[in-house]
C-alpha cells in the first residue's frame, strides 16, 4: 500500500556514491517524522509530463532531521530514477512520511543481514540499529564489482568486521546456505537485493527447516531475468486483445484497458493481482517473490504487477472471483 504523498521537502545536498548511485538529502518542510529501521519514503516523480510514485529506503536514522535516500539510476526503466538524479540542491519534491514494510524485530539472539547491490539501503539502517542495540549480527553485502559498492566505508566505520563484502567479479556468489547454517537456531535473516538473491535465500531457508517468519525480505520491484519487451495479451473471457509495451506493466496495461483488477503491493509480494495463464508464446519472466519455485515452474499463474512475457503473446483468464 502506498503512503500518502502529503509532504514537501527540499533537496539539501546530493553526493555521488558510485557511477550509478547518488545520495540525496531531503530537508522536510512539514516537520520531520523519525524513520524506523527499514523505512522508506514514497516520492512523487515526473515520468515525462505524468506524475508517478517511487519508493526509496531511508538511509540511517537521519538524526539531524533530514532524510537521506540513495537512488540507483536505471537505464532500462520508465524514468523514475533518472528524474531523481535530475534533482539538485534547492529542488522541491513531494513525499510521504516514512512508511515501513521491512521493520526490524529486536531481541533475537542472532541476525544475518544480506544486501545485494542497491538493496544495501534498508539493510544499512538495520545494521546501525542492531549495532546500537548491542545485538549479535553479521552483514554480508554483495555487489557485482567494486565500483558498485555504496555506503561500504560508512558501514565499515560503524560496524567494523561484522561487515563482509563479496564482490561477484572477484569471489563469485554469497554462500547463502552456509551463512544460514552459521546463524543461531533462533536467529533471524533480513534480505534485500535482486530477485536471484531473494530466491536463493528463500530456498536455502526452506531447506534449513527454520520458521518461515524468521526470514524477512524486501523487494524493490521488478528486475527480471530477461529484458522487458512488448507483447500481446489476450483475455478470451472478456474478448480483449491488449498491446503491452516494454515500458508498461501487465497490471497497468490491464487497468488501462478497463479490466477490473485487485492489486495491493504492486511489487510482487502479495499475489493479489495474479491471473491464471491459459496460453503462452514465449517464456514467463516471473519477477515476483510470492510464488514458490515449483509454482513458477508450473506456470499456472503470474503476478501481473511485475512479471512479464519474454516472447510475443500470453493468454490470461480473469481473476477467479
Ligand atoms: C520499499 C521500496 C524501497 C526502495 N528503495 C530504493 C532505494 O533505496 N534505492 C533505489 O534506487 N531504489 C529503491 N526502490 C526502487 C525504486 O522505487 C524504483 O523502482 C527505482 O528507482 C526504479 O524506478 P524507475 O522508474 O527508474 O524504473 P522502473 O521503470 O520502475 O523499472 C524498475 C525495474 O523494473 C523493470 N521494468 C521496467 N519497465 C517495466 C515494465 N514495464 N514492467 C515490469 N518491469 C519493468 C526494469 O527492468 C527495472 O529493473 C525501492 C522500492 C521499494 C518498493
Amino acid at each position: 500500500m502506498a503512503e500518502a504523498i502529503d509532504r514537501v521537502g527540499f533537496v539539501r545536498a546530493t553526493r555521488t556514491l558510485t557511477p550509478t548511485i547518488r545520495l540525496i538529502e531531503i530537508e522536510p518542510v512539514d516537520g520531520f517524522v523519525a524513520p524506523t529501521p527499514g523505512s522508506h519514503l514514497d516520492v512523487s516523480v515526473m515520468i515525462g509530463d505524468r506524475p508517478d510514485v517511487r519508493s526509496y529506503s531511508v538511509v540511517g536514522p537521519c538524526a539531524d532531521g533530514a532524510y537521506r535516500i540513495a537512488v540507483k539510476r536505471l537505464e532500462a526503466s520508465r524514468g523514475g530514477s533518472a528524474y531523481m538524479w535530475s534533482l539538485a540542491p534547492g529542488s522541491r519534491l513531494a513525499h510521504s512520511a516514512p512508511g515501513n514494510h521491512f521493520g526490524l524485530t529486536l531481541g533475537r539472539p542472532d541476525y544475518l543481514l544480506l544486501a545485494g547491490g542497491i538493496g544495501v539501503t534498508p539493510i544499512f539502517s538495520h545494521a546501525l540499529a542492531l549495532q546500537r542495540a548491542g545485538a549479535r549480527f553479521r552483514l554480508v553485502y554483495a555487489c557485482r564489482s567494486r565500483s558498485d559498492l555504496a555506503l561500504a566505508d560508512e558501514l565499515r566505520g560503524e560496524i567494523g568486521d561484522r561487515l563482509e563484502i563479496v564482490i561477484g567479479e572477484e569471489r563469485g556468489r554469497v554462500d547463502v546456505a552456509g551463512e544460514i547454517a552459521r546463524l543461531d537456531a533462533d536467529g533471524e535473516v533480513y534480505v534485500c537485493g535482486p530477485i536471484g538473491m531473494l530466491e536463493t535465500a528463500r530456498r536455502a531457508w526452506a531447506e534449513s527447516g527454520r520458521p518461515p517468519d524468521r526470514l524477512r525480505f524486501e523487494t524493490f520491484g521488478a528486475s527480471g531475468r530477461w529484458p522487458a519487451v512488448p507483447f500481446a495479451l489476450k483475455i478470451p473471457r472478456l474478448g480483449k486483445e491488449i498491446h503491452v509495451p516494454a515500458t508498461q506493466s501487465l497490471l497497468d496495461a490491464l487497468e488501462a484497458a478497463g479490466v477490473e483488477m485487485i492489486a495491493d503491493c504492486r511489487r510482487g509480494e502479495c499475489g493479489l493481482c495474479a491471473l491464471p495463464i491459459l496460453g503462452l508464446n514465449g517464456v514467463v519472466d516471473h519477477r515476483d517473490v510470492f510464488f514458490s519455485d515449483a509454482e513458477k515452474a508450473a506456470n499456472a499463474k503470474l503476478c501481473t504487477c511485475v512479471s512479464r512475457v519474454y516472447g510475443s503473446e500470453i493468454t490470461l483468464d480473469t481473476p477467479d472471483r
